[in-house]
């Protein structure tokens, strides 16, 4: 069965719908919602890819370049949003990347020469990790899969 690879994995919430899931965040950490928090919201859902603090970080300034977010903002931001639940992380040479986690579900092989970063749902895989579960008694709520590895590219 072939893997269905990258670029087709959007993320399928409205932007206002992850709004709103933000705000209760913020609330239940007793934070208040802020220009700068919505701002790096806002930058995470327009990209809708996997990034780094300082990727974000840059990306966030080179866009608003009145803005005054600075790096540690993005930092506690990303990890509010990971607590929330509202995005992902995954390891790629030590660094964490984020993506929103409304996306649909995929698991990842990242090449560790260059940090490419290949999306695949394969449904053996899926399919495999069902009966894994079950045959040892459990009920899968998620799984995450990371394949690290050298990319064509890299291997030339
Ligand atoms: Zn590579
Ligand atoms: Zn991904």
């Amino acid at each position: 069965m072939e893997a269905r690879v990258e670029t087709e994995f959007r993320s399928d919430i409205e932007y206002k719908t992850l709004l709103d899931k933000f705000k209760t965040v913020l609330k239940k950490e007793g934070l208040r919602f802020t220009k700068q928090r919505e701002v790096i919201l806002n930058g995470l859902y327009s990209v809708d890819t996997h990034l780094t603090s300082e990727e974000l970080y840059q990306l966030l300034k080179s866009n608003n370049p009145k803005s005054n977010i600075g790096i540690a903002t993005v930092y506690r931001t990303l990890s509010l949003l990971e607590r929330g639940e509202l995005v992902t992380t995954l390891l790629t040479d030590n660094t964490k990347k984020y993506e929103l986690s409304a996306k649909e579900h995929h698991d990842h092989i990242i090449c560790t020469d260059c940090g490419k970063i290949i999306e695949f749902v394969s449904p053996d895989i899926e399919r495999l990790q069902e009966s894994v579960a079950e045959e040892l008694g459990f009920k899968i709520l998620d799984h995450s899969m990371q394949i690290y590895g050298i990319c064509k590219d890299c291997r030339k």
